[in-house]
C-alpha cells in the first residue's frame, strides 16, 4: 500500500473548513481561521498558508491540534502540519514555513519577531502628552501603589505583573500615569516600541478593519509592540466583538512575553457589561487603585502647580483650597487656573477672600447649604445609632467611629470651622475634629470598603 495521500480538492477543503468552523466557534474561526489556504499535501505532511507571520503564530499556538485532527479524521496517515506566509501574490516569505508536529514550544515560536512586512501605522496610537510626565506627578498615599507600580514597568527587563491595572475615579492621575510610563520608556529605552491609545480608539480601528475586511493586517498592527497601553477600557463594557478582539490580543500580547497596562474607572471584577473570562483576565496581574486624594494629597499638588506656574500663593490659602476642592485633580486645577488668571489680571495678592469671590461657584457646589445637623442625622441612620450620640460623651467604637464620620463628612462639605464643627458635636474641641479627619482620611487610604461607604454617604448628602 502506498502512503501517498490523495491530494484534496475545492470541496474536500471546505468541509473541512466547516468542521473547524464548527470546532472553533464563529468568532474565532473569523478572526483566526478564516484566511486559512490548502497549499499541498506531501505523504503524512499538509502545508497550509496564510498570509501574514502573525496569523500563523497565533494559528501555530492555539489551533494546531484542531486543525490536525481534522486532517487525521479525513485520513489518519496525516499528522505533520506546516503553515506557511504567503504574501498576497501568493508568494511564500522566505524563512517563514514551519513544521508543527505535535504540543510545540510557545516560546520558541513567539521569540520570533521579525520587522518585515507591514508595521503598524505611526499613527495606530495616540501621541504622549508632553505635560504627563513622572517628574511633575505629585505622590502620596492615595496613589502610591499605582505609582510605584507604573515606574516599575519602566525600569523591568523582564514583564513581572501583567497586566498593570490602574483603576480610580475620573481626574484622578491614570491617564497622567500611562503617559508617563510612555515617555520614561522612551527615555530609557528608544528602541522599544510603545502604543498607548483609548479604549475608545481601540475599538474604532477594530470596526474599521472589520468593515474593510482586514483584521489580519488589525491585529499584524499589534505585533511589534512592547509595551501596549489601552486607557478607560469601561467604554469597552458592552459591545462583544470587540471584547472578543480585545481578548485575543490580550492574550496573543501576554504570551509574547509583552507588557499590557490597563486603565479603568471601576476594578476588573465590577466592569459592567465585560465578559467573565475577561475580567479575570484583566485582574489576572497587579491591580493598582487610585484612591480619592486625602487633604495632604492636594496640598502636595497645589503646592506643586503654583510653584510650577511660578506664582506665590500664600500657604494659607493652599490649606483653604486643600480643603474646599475635593473632587479630583483635575477641578482643582481649574480653580488653580482661574485664581492666577484673575490675580494677574486685576494685579493684586491672593487671599482667602480673593479665593473665595473668584471660585464661588466651585465652593458652593461643595457647600449646598448641607447643615450639619442633617449630617448627623444621615449618619447616624447609616450606622443605626441614635442621634444623640453624636453630641454624647461616649467613647467605645461603635459610636466614637460614626461621629468621626459625621464630623468628617461636615469639615468636607460643608464650609464651617474646625471649632464651630466641634460645638455642634457635643461642645468638643476644635483639635478633636482635626483628629477625626485626620484619622477618617487615613482609614479611606487604607480600607476601600470603608471609604466606598464614606464616600456613599457624601454623595447621598450632596445631591
Ligand atoms: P484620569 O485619567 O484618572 O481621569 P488624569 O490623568 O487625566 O485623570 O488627571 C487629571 C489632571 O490632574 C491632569 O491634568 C493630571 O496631570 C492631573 N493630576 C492627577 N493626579 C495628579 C498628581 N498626583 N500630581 C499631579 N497632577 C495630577
Ligand atoms: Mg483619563
Amino acid at each position: 500500500m502506498s502512503d501517498q495521500v490523495a491530494p484534496i480538492n475545492e470541496s474536500q477543503w471546505e468541509k473541512l473548513k466547516v468542521k473547524l468552523k464548527k470546532q472553533v466557534g464563529d468568532t474565532a474561526y473569523k478572526n483566526w481561521l478564516k484566511q486559512l489556504s490548502f497549499n499541498s499535501i506531501d505523504k503524512n505532511v499538509i502545508t497550509l498558508s496564510v498570509p501574514t507571520k502573525f496569523l500563523r503564530d497565533w494559528i501555530a499556538s492555539h489551533y494546531v491540534e484542531k486543525i490536525k485532527l481534522i486532517f487525521k479524521e479525513f485520513d489518519p496517515k496525516l499528522d505533520v502540519l506546516k503553515i506557511v506566509v504567503k504574501s498576497n501574490g501568493g508568494r511564500i516569505v522566505p524563512g517563514t514555513a514551519r513544521l508543527l508536529t505535535g504540543v510545540q514550544n510557545k516560546k520558541r515560536q513567539f521569540d520570533v519577531r521579525s520587522n518585515q512586512g507591514n508595521s503598524y501605522p505611526e499613527d495606530f496610537g495616540a501621541p504622549l502628552d508632553p505635560r504627563y510626565k513622572f517628574e511633575n506627578f505629585v505622590v502620596g498615599k492615595p496613589n502610591e501603589l499605582a505609582f510605584a507600580a507604573a515606574q516599575r514597568i519602566t525600569e523591568a527587563e523582564k514583564v513581572t505583573f501583567n497586566p498593570l491595572f490602574l483603576y480610580g475615579g475620573v481626574g484622578l492621575g491614570k491617564t497622567h500615569l500611562m503617559n508617563a510610563i510612555g515617555w520614561q520608556i522612551k527615555k530609557n529605552n528608544p528602541e522599544r516600541k510603545v502604543i498607548y491609545l483609548s479604549a475608545e480608539k481601540f475599538m474604532y480601528q477594530f470596526v474599521r478593519a472589520l468593515r474593510y475586511k482586514d483584521t489580519a493586517t488589525f491585529k499584524d498592527q499589534f505585533r511589534s509592540i512592547d509595551v501596549l497601553m489601552i486607557d478607560d477600557v469601561q467604554f469597552i463594557g458592552g459591545k462583544e466583538n470587540t471584547q472578543e478582539e480585545f481578548f485575543h490580543t490580550f492574550n496573543a500580547l501576554v504570551e509574547q512575553n509583552r507588557q499590557i497596562v490597563i486603565s479603568a474607572d471601576k476594578s476588573p471584577s465590577d466592569l459592567e457589561g465585560v465578559e467573565e473570562r475577561l475580567r479575570s483576565r484583566l485582574g489576572g496581574g497587579l491591580i493598582a487603585d487610585i484612591h480619592p486624594t486625602t487633604y495632604e494629597l492636594r496640598l502636595g499638588i497645589f503646592m506643586e502647580k503654583a510653584k510650577k506656574r511660578g506664582v506665590e500663593i500664600p500657604p494659607k490659602v493652599l490649606e483653604f483650597l486643600s480643603h474646599k476642592i475635593i473632587s479630583n485633580v483635575r477641578e482643582m486645577e481649574g480653580a488653580l487656573n482661574r485664581l492666577v488668571a484673575h490675580a494677574t489680571l486685576v494685579g493684586r495678592p491672593i487671599t482667602i477672600e480673593t479665593a473665595q469671590e473668584v471660585l464661588q461657584d466651585m465652593l458652593r457646589a461643595h457647600d449646598k447649604k448641607i447643615t450639619i445637623e442633617e449630617i448627623q442625622k444621615r449618619v447616624a441612620e447609616h450606622y443605626n445609632i441614635r442621634i444623640t450620640d453624636m453630641h454624647s460623651p461616649r467613647r467605645s467604637r461603635s459610636v466614637a467611629r460614626p461621629r468621626q464620620v459625621a464630623m468628617y463628612l461636615a469639615k468636607s462639605v460643608t464650609s464651617r470651622s474646625l471649632p464651630e464643627i466641634g460645638r455642634k458635636f457635643g461642645g468638643r474641641d476644635h483639635t478633636t475634629v482635626m483628629h477625626a479627619v485626620k484619622k477618617i482620611e487615613e482609614l479611606k487610604t487604607v480600607d476601600s470598603l470603608f471609604n466606598d461607604d464614606v464616600e456613599l454617604l457624601k454623595r447621598m448628602l450632596e445631591t
